[in-house]
């Protein structure tokens, strides 16, 4: 499993595979002290879907594959914008969170017929495609 932010249903998935049955009740319990502890926090995807991540980790970007759904933590931040920048219109920026969308490296490598770049364009157009 790649380094990222996790849904409710792959923190369940695990918790049941390592655990044995194990309620979802009991899974967002514990999901709820870990975030009041502080010790997790959330990830609100644009599409509007809820991860829960480490706390403390520091700026970083999310990537969401289009195919494959996961949510990857970026290593590197892409968007080169300093606190304190003002952007037109007046807007001191503080801070940003953002997630990317494409085909994360397993994805691409999985799928030799077409070139990357051509099942790019194409999901662009449908976002909510299911492969
Ligand atoms: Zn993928
Ligand atoms: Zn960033």
């Amino acid at each position: 499993m790649a380094k990222g932010p996790v849904s409710i249903q792959q923190i369940l998935a695990r918790a049941q595979s390592a655990l044995g049955s194990l309620g979802i009740a009991t899974v967002y319990r514990t999901l709820n002290l870990l975030l009041e502890s502080k010790r997790i926090q959330t990830v609100i995807l644009p599409d509007g879907q809820t991860c829960y991540e480490r706390s403390g980790m520091g700026h970083h970007d999310h990537f969401q594959c289009r195919r494959c759904k996961n949510v990857y933590d970026l290593e590197v931040c892409p968007l080169h914008l300093a606190r304190g920048t003002i952007v037109p219109g007046g807007f001191l920026v503080e801070d940003h969170e953002m997630t990317l969308y494409g085909i994360c490296p397993a994805c691409s490598e999985a799928k030799p017929k077409k070139t990357a770049a051509r099942l790019t364009a194409k999901r662009a157009r449908a976002p909510h495609a299911h492969p």
